[in-house]
């Protein structure tokens, strides 16, 4: 499809443009000194200590047999990565509900530990998030303990 006369023109302006920007850019580069040079520069180094490390980590998997120099060709051929192309994207995770708490594996923790344990005292069944009050009452310590001692005191003494 030819473009059209409007569309010519367009595209004439916008390449005239970049042409500026890119002189520019050559020109503000060739200043000693200046932030878009050393930008460049840093920017520079990053890349080639990346293309280092690919290529260290290449010769490295050659060298010991892990990998064959041969693979790596075919793959550099393909377009690189393994056979088959890119590995497909993780599924995601199910929707959590607001305020719900999730854990590093993405799983959905409730507000308390439901996990059973037995109380050393009383023997009996407790949930792990409502173990430390229980113990405190069980144990007749604590805040709540105490309260409920007054409480039985005051009604002693009426
Ligand atoms: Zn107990």
């Amino acid at each position: 499809m030819a473009l059209k006369p409007a569309q010519l023109a367009w595209e004439a302006t916008l390449l005239r443009e970049r042409l500026k920007f890119v002189r520019e850019l050559k020109a503000e580069l060739a200043e000693p000194g200046c932030a878009v040079a050393a930008s460049v520069d840093a920017y520079s180094s990053l890349i080639d200590g990346v293309i280092e490390d690919v290529a260290l980590e290449v010769h490295r998997a050659v060298q010991t047999g892990v990998d064959d120099l041969a693979d790596v060709r075919h793959r550099l051929a393909s377009g690189g990565g393994s056979a088959g192309g890119p590995p497909p994207p993780p599924p995601l995770p199910p929707p959590v509900a607001k305020g719900a708490m999730v854990d590093v594996f993405g799983h959905v923790v409730p507000p308390i530990a439901l996990d059973q344990v037995s109380c050393p005292n009383c023997n009996r069944k407790v949930a792990a998030g409502r173990f430390a009050p229980h113990l405190e009452k069980c144990m007749g310590r604590g805040r709540q303990a105490s309260r409920a001692a007054n409480k039985r005191l005051s009604t002693m003494e009426m």
